[in-house]
């Protein structure tokens, strides 16, 4: 087997057919063997049940992976991974906002180029807001200067890469899985191509920015300690700023004899002190569930269902 697709799916019943048509469509002459690994993120609508249908058929090797519930697109990236069997391993969204031409495109570049491990897409113009562009910008600005990791900007898991990749990054089975943070923490010469990102054939993006903020904050707790360090540092400022503004008060009240000024100081040094002090504790609580979550030591994923065509 060349190359492996693998589409994480969560309630993209009108996409997955069409998806695979279009792969099929890609690939029609392209002279080697391609699967294709569904991975059904405990979708609520039909989409199970037209994978199903697209597995009986068969019109071009088809694994269906179903979860058991709801587990997010990166355990269903893990879960494709380890069923990928594919000298190459690409992974794509369902909803054909990123074309399998690109990808064979992508193999073509590998094939070329021995030296390279990984080709991945970055959207060169974006269809999003100004305001959604800037947080992005700030996110990876803060990300890229706390952690170790670099990641390139606008980047996204649209790539293809090859299967020693694949070993390592299901060498790391940590809990809270951030693509984007994996990618570049297990290295590998990679390419970066520009694509555009089409218009999505059906459904709804499950991205709002809610949901993207709390991404940004684990990829930027899950890279890096340097929180844990910030809450070190304004604790100590804020030491030393009380440390000074006792021995002014002492002095004012010894050699000028003038009384301590009373309430509205006292009630701001509780609620500026409380807050640093409640706002450090969040952070290092963060760092804590996580720690948590990972010694419960549960898997990424429950596949209830795994069905796979006969690789004989
Ligand atoms: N997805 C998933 N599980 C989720 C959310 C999304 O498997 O919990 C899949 C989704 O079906 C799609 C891909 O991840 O194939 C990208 O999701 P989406 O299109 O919502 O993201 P966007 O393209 O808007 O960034
Ligand atoms: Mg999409």
């Amino acid at each position: 087997m060349k190359l492996s697709l693998i589409a994480p799916c969560y309630n993209e019943a009108e996409n997955v057919q069409a998806f695979q048509d279009a792969v099929i469509e890609a690939f029609s002459g392209c002279g080697y063997d391609y699967e294709i690994i569904f991975v059904d993120d405990g979708s609520k609508d039909a989409t199970l049940h037209n994978l199903k249908k697209i597995f009986k058929a068969q019109k071009c090797p088809v694994k269906v992976i179903s979860f058991s519930r709801n587990f997010g697109k990166e355990a269903g990236i893990y879960a494709g991974l380890e069923q990928a069997s594919g000298e190459y391993i690409s992974l794509i969204d369902a909803d054909l906002q990123q074309r399998p031409e690109i990808v064979r495109n992508m193999v073509q570049i590998l094939d070329d180029r021995e030296e390279l491990d990984i080709v991945a897409a970055y959207q060169d113009r974006r269809g999003e807001g100004r305001i959604l562009s800037f947080f992005k910008k700030c996110f990876y600005s803060i990300i890229n200067k706390l952690s170790k990791v670099n990641l390139q900007p606008d980047a996204s898991d649209f790539r293809t890469f090859r299967r020693s990749v694949r070993d390592s990054i299901l060498q790391m089975t940590e809990y809270h899985r951030f693509s984007k943070g994996i990618f570049a923490w297990v290295g590998y010469s990679t390419e970066f191509i520009p694509y555009t990102a089409c218009e999505r054939h059906a459904g709804a993006s499950k991205w709002n920015f809610w949901k993207l903020l709390n991404y940004a904050i684990e990829g930027i707790i899950g890279y890096s300690t340097a929180p844990l360090r910030f809450s070190v540092f304004i604790g100590s400022i804020t030491a030393i700023a009380a440390v000074l503004y006792l021995i002014c008060v002492v002095c004012e009240k010894l050699f000028w004899g003038i009384a301590i000024p009373g309430y509205a100081t006292i009630i701001v040094l509780i609620l500026l002190l409380g807050s640093i002090q409640l706002f450090c504790i969040g952070i290092i609580g963060e760092y804590v569930g996580r720690t948590f979550e990972q010694s419960k030591n549960r898997p990424v994923y429950i596949a209830k269902e795994i069905l796979s065509y006969d690789e004989k």
